[in-house]
């Protein structure tokens, strides 16, 4: 078989979202960069990820807010179309073909080799094509490690047996099963919890511990699993799974001692790195473990190695991996250049919003939007803090979004130095409420300063007025 053997300034295993910024970054930087590419250039978040998963929801949520309209409501007469919503899901991945980023990445300058990368020592990593032919890469500057993360099996006997779903097939399927267990209660449970209930399934979904969402506040979960009940989902919170089988076509789970059978089962129980099978053990590390980085997202005792991403488990999120890969970008580059390189908060080459100041989203009917620290890390930190809570339906903007609008604002403020550690939104359409409160958590806005943000009226924004009022108490 053919061998090969090519130089880099930078060499990037993973074309996911995180990998495709970091190698364009230091492009930019006026470094060259190659990726390497075993399965789809896009990754995860572009075909069974963020962009289906969202896809399979938005449907669902668009009715339930026109529905949630007297006189927009009478308009909605009908079903949800199930074909032509899992049609729309596979217009946003094209299909499963990745023509699209493909030219994206050439059309950047990087360069893109298909295959399987493996470290193979110092500054060193060895391809192989689809064709078995092999390239040996050789980085000037480093190697970044942007392989991701993959779905974790949890310990239940003969679960791998009964071949579960994973995330990955919970996003792509083409047809509801008509009965669909669903084992964990994260966000990712949850969300394709509603969705495939909304596209015809029975769900059935197991949680171990007793509240949906345990890392959020608990209002979140609380009102996730009031919703999936209301909506028809069968939640069982402290629930035991045990063991699985196949009997014929069913899948049974035993379930604290009882059976429970479906059609399919999906697995959603937290994730594990995907570094098994790239040759860390060649650089000294332990195969399967996340890589362990500083905040310039350089792995401890490797100057020249960097794990970005879902890869180095610090905050699994696509936004937040494209955040970490701007970062060691910039970070990469300025080494290169001989240029100092600051690891203290908010450096441009640190990742410091990975500790106090992640967004994130999880898409279910309420909606759960949250940044910063919850009151339990607050609470963990040992620092000084107060909770303030105000029902969002309670403002003007929310009565006027939707009939009946309920949901619950949520500040953990820092008493000490009055300002906000963390804020959860939970509601309809929360979203997109959230970067005010990022960017109030990020730039440690004094309370005294956020009476001067006024918001407009009447929108739901209105909250943040009553959220201070609630402070001043
Ligand atoms: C169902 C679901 C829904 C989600 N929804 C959201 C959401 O709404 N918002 C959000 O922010 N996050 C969401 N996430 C998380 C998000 O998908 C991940 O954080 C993100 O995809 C991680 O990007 P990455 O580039 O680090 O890894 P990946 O996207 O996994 O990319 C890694 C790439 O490396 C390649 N690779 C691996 N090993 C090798 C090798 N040896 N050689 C060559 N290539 C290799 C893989 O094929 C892959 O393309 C969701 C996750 C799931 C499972």
């Amino acid at each position: 078989m053919s061998s090969a053997e090519q130089t880099y300034d930078v060499v990037v295993l993973g074309a996911g979202s995180t990998g495709e910024n970091v190698a364009d970054v230091v492009v930019r930087g006026g470094l060259s960069a190659v990726l390497v590419e075993e399965h789809l250039v896009g990754g995860e978040c572009s075909y069974y990820a963020c962009m289906p998963s969202k896809a399979l929801l938005r449907g669902t949520e668009a009715l339930e807010e026109a529905r949630a309209v007297q006189g927009a409501a009478a308009a909605v007469t009908g079903e949800q179309d199930v074909a032509a919503t899992l049609e729309r899901r596979d217009s946003f991945t094209h299909d499963w073909d990745d023509s699209s980023q493909v030219g994206w990445v050439e059309g950047a300058g990087i360069g893109l080799l298909r295959g399987t990368a493996r470290l193979d020592g110092e500054r060193t990593v060895v391809v192989t094509g689809p064709d078995g032919a092999t390239t040996r890469l050789t980085a000037r500057h480093a190697v970044a490690v942007c392989t991701g993360s993959e779905a974790a099996v949890p310990p239940v006997d003969g679960l791998p047996d009964v071949q579960p779903w994973t995330p990955r097939e919970a996003t792509s399927a083409k047809e509801a099963p008509r009965r669909l267990l669903v084992v964990g209660g994260g966000y990712v449970g949850c969300e394709m919890s509603f969705a495939w209930n909304a596209l015809g399934s029975q769900v059935t979904l197991f949680q171990r511990g007793d509240r949906l969402l345990p890392a959020a506040e608990p209002q979140a979960g609380d009102a996730v699993a009031a919703s999936l009940r209301d909506h028809g989902v069968d939640v069982r919170l402290g629930a035991h799974v045990s063991a699985a089988r196949r009997d014929g076509d069913e899948v049974v789970l035993t379930v604290d001692g009882g059976e429970v059978r479906g059609d399919e089962v999906l697995v959603a129980v937290g994730r594990r790195a995907r570094t098994t099978a790239i040759g860390v053990d060649t650089v000294g590390l332990e195969p399967g473990e996340y890589l362990d980085v500083d905040d310039t997202l350089q792995v401890r005792g490797l100057s020249w190695l960097y794990g970005v991403g879902d890869v180095n488990g610090r905050r699994q999120l696509t936004h937040m991996g494209k955040y970490q890969a701007r970062q060691a970008g910039a970070a990469i580059v300025a080494r290169a250049r001989g240029e100092e390189v600051s690891g203290a908060d908010w450096s441009p080459h640190a990742a410091t919003a990975d500790h106090a100041a992640t967004p994130s989203v999880v898409f279910t009917l309420p909606q759960v939007a949250s940044v910063g620290l919850t009151s339990a890390q607050a609470r963990e930190r040992g620092l000084p803090h107060r909770v303030v809570e105000h029902p969002i339906g309670s403002v003007a903007g929310a009565s006027l979004f939707a009939d009946g609008y309920e949901g619950t604002a949520i500040a953990v403020v820092d008493t000490r130095r009055e300002v906000l550690l963390g804020v959860t939104f939970v509601g309809p359409a929360v979203a997109e409420l959230l970067h005010a409160a990022t960017v109030a958590v990020v730039g440690e806005v004094p309370i005294a300063r956020l009476w001067h943000a006024v918001p407009a009226y009447p929108t739901v924004s209105e909250i943040w007025l009553r959220l201070l009022e609630a402070w001043r108490g």
